[in-house]
């Protein structure tokens, strides 16, 4: 993979302030260990082997290498407290021998967080909260991005894609990333509307399986804790209110029933929010709610719109393309 300007800029900044020869080093703000009760909040997708990596249609953005992981989980357990989602909610967010408080979440819950993360998060002995999109826990669908990826490998499927998506109003992409980004931006009807002869023209999740309700019942006996991600995945600040309150509620008692566990966190999905949509979240009950906004959680910020870092794999490696502290401790001071 040749590095872009960008990541190249990234790298150097990243080893002149955290490097081990790093030259300003001693200047650097370090991981910002000193606000009190300051918690840095991780949120991660997808864990992947490179089996899994092979069969995975899911945008890089998203994913993570196993052996990456392996070595972040070795660096959070060295550098930082790693809290529950429980002590999260009670507050117990001290840090310990001047390391802060970190809390590390999934979202959507894909199958390879029990398969792939599960096992490492165990051996570390470190705790994880995953937020479920539960309509796709225990069935055979996936994510529609998923889907388009997929299907943009049949060139007559493709056609078709570029064909609705323009007259849906986006602008003619070469990359089906960018389709991406424009399909998420609308009310979920509207955008199943334009792919259904997506949907219907190639078949289950395959290589982007979602989780099992047993896979997930197993995490939590062990002490993983599950948060809502709605039902269907709807950027929220597109749907109506009904359909707003139906996701939230319904997400949480399914998870509720199935997993006896009390639901109290929640994740935006897309990390899309505003006033009203946070309001909702009040209302159906929820004690905590993350974002995707970048920047850590302090004591004295609002619980429904927790800030998260977002991390992949191309955020946390460095030049020669495995996992580098100096890159994520970049990263966690900078959010870039
Ligand atoms: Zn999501």
């Amino acid at each position: 993979m040749r590095a872009s300007w960008r990541q190249r800029i990234r790298f150097a900044l990243a080893e002149l302030l955290y490097g081990s020869s790093g030259r300003l080093r001693r200047a650097a703000p370090v991981i910002r260990s000193r606000r009190p009760n300051a918690v840095y909040v991780l949120g991660l997708h997808r864990i992947l082997n490179p089996e899994q990596q092979r069969r995975a249609h899911s945008l890089p953005g998203m994913v993570m290498r196993a052996t990456t992981f392996a070595r972040l989980l070795e660096f959070l357990g060295q550098n930082f407290r790693v809290i529950s989602l429980d002590e999260f909610l009670s507050g117990d967010r001290e840090p310990s021998n001047g390391r802060p408080a970190c809390l590390i979440t999934f979202d959507d819950g894909w199958r390879d967080n029990y398969t792939t993360a599960f096992p490492l998060l165990l051996q570390h002995r470190l705790p994880a909260t995953i937020f479920l999109a539960t309509g796709f826990i225990g069935t055979d669908r996936t994510f529609w991005p998923e889907q388009l990826l997929r299907a943009w490998q049949d060139p007559a499927l493709r056609e078709q894609i570029r064909q609705r998506a323009v007259q849906a109003g986006c602008k003619a992409h070469s990359e089906p990333e960018a389709w991406i980004e424009c399909l998420k931006h609308m009310p979920a009807a509207r955008r199943e509307d334009i792919l259904r002869p997506l949907t219907e023209g190639i078949g289950g999740a395959n290589g982007d399986a979602m989780l099992s309700w047993e896979e997930a019942a197993e995490m939590a006996r062990a002490g993983i804790r599950f948060g809502s991600h709605t039902v269907t995945h709807p950027l929220l600040t597109y749907e109506d209110e009904a359909t707003v309150m139906r996701e939230l509620s319904d997400s949480r008692q399914q998870i509720e029933t199935k997993l006896q566990q009390p639901v109290r966190a929640f994740a935006y999905p897309n990390g899309n929010w505003n006033p009203q949509v946070r309001e909702h979240v009040k209302e159906a009950g929820f004690a905590c709610a993350f974002t995707v906004r970048s920047g850590v959680h302090r004591a004295q910020d609002d619980l429904l719109t927790v800030r998260r870092f977002l991390l992949h794999e191309g955020c946390v490696v460095g030049r020669d393309g495995n996992f580098s502290a100096a890159v994520t401790r970049f990263r966690l001071a900078w959010g870039r």
